[in-house]
């Protein structure tokens, strides 16, 4: 790896951090999901950062210790990082989650800075813990700092498709509408990230979600963008029912 990319990988993207201190966790927004194989309950942590319970096990997708303290939640049987950004992996949150038997997936770079990490790559599918994990590509095609590097280079991060029962949760990761996202079938819950200047704008997820067509679409890592034309944007897409929760 060249001394650039190094360099600009370590950057991350810590100026995209708007946080507020943490707090209880009795103040998150949490949905209930009905599944084939039970209920399936999302809470909505902040920014990238969120909890999904089924059947007694309890998966984190980017905890960041920015947005909830953790050493009040539940262990983790499960903790997925999509990329190596501040702002999605944090070794204090995996050390304020992890129990005896906590599983923490991660890419190639996270496992630099975690060599106890399950390292998932684009296209790789696991089972763990009776769940179906699926590695998908997330990253930029037109979004670049100012040096023309792209903020998420193609290959290094992850989005993850998890199966719960019959109910297939795609989180997209950091990334824009990519060409992969029109062959993602039977998508019925999508995280998309709708956030400039290293993610989608809301056009990008406008296209994004009428390619993928989940059944419910919820923006997320949005912090301060105006998302309120997503509505509008969507409104012919009638299989799809737009949910905002609070991810600031
Ligand atoms: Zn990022």
């Amino acid at each position: 790896m060249s001394r650039i990319l190094k360099f600009l990988i370590l950057q991350a993207c810590i100026f995209l951090l708007p946080f507020t201190a943490a707090a209880s966790p009795g103040r998150f927004e949490t949905d209930s999901i009905r599944t084939s194989d039970g209920l399936l309950q999302i809470t909505f942590l902040g920014h990238a950062s969120l909890k999904m319970d089924f059947r007694g096990r309890h998966i984190y997708i980017d905890p960041c210790t920015a947005v909830a303290d953790f050493s009040e939640m539940p262990k983790a049987d499960i903790i997925l990082f999509t990329h190596e950004h501040s702002d999605h992996f944090d070794l204090k949150a995996i050390e304020e989650l992890s129990g005896e038997n906590t599983l923490v997936v991660v890419t190639e770079i996270c496992a630099a800075k975690y060599a106890e990490g399950m390292v998932m790559k684009n296209e790789d599918v696991k089972i763990v813990l009776g769940l179906r994990i699926e590695g998908v590509p997330a990253y930029n095609i037109v979004h670049k700092r100012a040096s023309g590097f792209p903020y998420h280079l193609k290959g290094m991060g992850n989005g993850y498709i998890i199966t719960f029962g019959d109910t297939r949760v795609y989180i997209a990761g950091d990334t824009e509408k990519i060409p992969e996202m029109n062959e993602l079938s039977d998508i019925d819950i999508a995280f998309l990230p709708v956030a400039l200047p290293d993610a989608m704008t809301v056009e990008m997820a406008a296209d994004a979600v009428k390619v993928i067509k989940p059944k419910i679409f919820y923006p997320y890592r949005y912090g301060d963008t105006d998302i309120s034309e997503l509505r509008e944007l969507l409104k012919g897409q009638s299989e799809t029912e737009i949910r905002v929760r609070n991810m600031k």
